[in-house]
């Protein structure tokens, strides 16, 4: 069954849950930059060159960039990004823009169809009374929203 715009929203958001749970675990402290964008928005990107396509993930709500705070000052280096990067990638079967090969974009994580949400992922660091959620549950019945 083909999904929905919203199911893989549903999805994405669960993996960007997993994503900050996993930071957290590492001691690594991020925030959210950018979700949504509008087509103008992207548009001004593409236009001043910090992006180099229309057809952004971000655009239906399917990609978030993120900025690491180290010191309070934002870090941009891919080796401060790795491991976040590899765990989206390789521990969830996202997209990750620094392994992107004509435009590396380290800070910008991406859905991709059949991420693995349902695996165990160690959170050891995390306290077990803080973190409480439910892998593998019950599906939520698809109302077939679209994208508003
Ligand atoms: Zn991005």
């Amino acid at each position: 069954m083909k999904k929905t715009l919203s199911s893989k929203q549903i999805e994405f958001s669960q993996a960007v849950g997993y994503l900050l749970l996993f930071a957290k675990s590492r001691s690594i402290s991020i925030k959210i930059t950018c979700l949504y964008r509008t087509p103008e928005q992207q548009r001004y990107l593409v236009k001043s060159g910090k992006s180099k396509t229309l057809d952004s993930y971000h655009l239906s709500g399917l990609a978030v960039d993120i900025a690491i705070i180290k010191d309070g000052k934002a870090v941009w280096s891919k080796e401060a990004f790795e491991p976040l990067g590899r765990f989206w990638a390789d521990e969830l079967g996202g997209t990750w823009g620094g392994d992107f090969k004509n435009f590396e974009d380290c800070p910008h994580f991406q859905w991709k169809d059949n991420m693995r949400l349902d695996r165990y992922t160690d959170f050891t660091e995390v306290k077990p009374e803080i973190v409480s959620f439910n892998i593998g549950g019950e599906k939520e019945e698809d109302d077939g929203q679209t994208n508003l």
